[in-house]
């Protein structure tokens, strides 16, 4: 296997960082193919701590090469404060290692500003963005008329696809009461910018198709997860970007041949930031200990995350949409101390039990859980690095999320320290 691909397997903040960042030091090229900076995560390498959000976690390693695919929407301005930021902690991020695809479409000002109108209207469309521009950067688009990273190389046809673009966002801000958009205020800026992100620019499905002809490995990296899909997510509570493993081939352009191995990362309990359904949610005492005990507050945005018990038909289902061979489990060591846990193995909705998530919003926000009680443990999980470390009934615990999900752990994470993983295969070697 010389490629795998990481993505989610719940809603978002399974702990990829740990994963990611072991694996992006096997990796020769590291790729981000959607989402943007609504993404986020810390890193911890050689002692120093690094909070990206935009950036391959490659970046502040060495010697590999971090690849944004089109896939991506870039807000220029973020990636050159995150590289400011980088530099100012000793990591220098030049073209050398770093390219982002000509045609990534742009978060522009105009794309945050609708972002957190819509959100504070309060008009019962509220999703709880992050309210970085993701949604209105994606709508701009599929609609045709975005401004796209290799625009800003060609200054004489800007202001035209500029104008293209303000028909359409003035006439909404006047609706909305908002001041419209100067075109050459806008174009201005594009153009004062366009020297700072311009040399990072390159044809991205052609070096990856070359590293992939050398046989280098490539690691692409997800953000948020499979629940959070446009298409397989909780809709219209989710991201504007297809966030399935499907979406590291056409948010880059490597074709889906390229793709050898797909790593779900997966929490042993659950976890949501924003709205939308959850059923496996705890608004009790228990919720608040796993939240605690968890550190589940959002790295982007700082919210508290919504917790619950373990959603195995929503996981089994990512399996699917997304091709999972092998996940990644992490935190089980939140779950330490537990007399007793709760698996969630299908649903009731209206009367009939299921064992998938319905399509319907109403008949997701309706599912009532199923569960099945194990018995909990109470020694620490913490830090164990062998099955032999852990109680009898925490690989009980694991092996029956395995049975019910129907996919192998590859990897087990008990402390956000490196070492302390037990590693049952390595997707770069499976
Ligand atoms: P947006 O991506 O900012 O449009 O937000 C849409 C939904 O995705 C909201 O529920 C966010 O909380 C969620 N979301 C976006 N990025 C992340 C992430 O990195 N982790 C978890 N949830 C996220």
């Amino acid at each position: 296997m010389t490629n795998v691909v990481v993505v989610g397997s719940q809603w978002g903040d399974e702990g990829k960082g740990k994963i990611v960042d072991w694996l992006s030091e096997q990796a020769d090229v590291v790729v981000r193919f959607q989402g943007g900076h609504n993404a986020g995560h810390t890193l911890v390498v050689g002692g120093v701590t690094y909070k990206l959000s935009l950036l391959p976690s490659g970046v502040v390693r060495p010697g590999k090469m971090s690849v944004i695919g089109n896939g991506v929407v870039l807000d220029p301005q973020a990636l050159v404060d995150e590289i400011a930021r980088l530099a100012a902690q000793g990591v220098a991020i030049g073209p050398d290692r770093l390219r982002i695809a000509e045609t990534t479409p742009l978060i522009l000002p105009l794309h945050r500003e609708l972002d957190a109108l819509r959100e504070g209207t309060n008009s019962g469309t509220r999703i709880g963005t992050t309210r970085r521009g993701i949604g209105p950067a994606y709508e701009d688009k599929v609609g045709r008329r975005a401004i796209r990273l290799v625009d800003l190389s060609a200054p004489d046809d800007l202001p035209a696809k500029v104008e293209r673009l303000l028909t359409h966002h003035n006439l909404i801000r006047r609706g909305l009461g908002m001041e419209e958009v100067d075109p050459k205020a806008l174009v201005a800026e594009l153009l004062a910018i366009a020297p700072k992100v311009l040399p990072f620019m390159d044809r991205v499905w052609q070096l990856l198709d070359k590293a992939r002809r050398e046989g280098r490995k490539i690691l692409f990296e997800g953000a948020q997860g499979a629940l959070l899909d446009v298409d397989h997510g909780t809709y219209p509570y989710v991201t504007s970007s297809n966030t399935v493993a499907g979406s590291a081939a056409a948010g880059t352009g490597i074709g889906p041949g390229g793709l050898d191995y797909v790593l779900g990362i997966t929490k042993a309990y659950t976890t949501r930031v924003g709205e939308g359904p959850f059923p496996t949610e705890l608004t009790d005492e228990i919720g608040q200990t796993l939240g605690s005990k968890g550190h589940e507050f959002g790295v982007v945005t700082g919210r508290p995350r919504r917790c619950g018990w373990f959603d195995a038909v929503l996981v089994r289902q990512t399996v699917h949409t997304c091709g999972i061979h092998g996940i990644a489990l992490t935190k089980l060591d939140v779950l330490d101390g537990f007399k007793e846990l709760k698996v969630c193995t299908a649903y009731e909705v209206d009367g009939k039990k299921i064992d998938y998530l319905p399509a319907e919003t109403g008949a997701q926000a309706r599912a009532k859980p199923i569960y099945e009680t194990m018995e909990g443990w109470s020694q620490s999980t913490q830090g164990a690095r062998s099955w032999a470390d852990l109680p009898a009934e925490a690989v009980k615990y694991v092996r029956r999320v395995e049975e019910l999900i129907g996919c192998p752990v590859a990897v087990l994470s008990t402390s956000p320290e490196r070492d302390d993983t037990i590693l049952v295969h390595n997707p770069f070697e499976a």
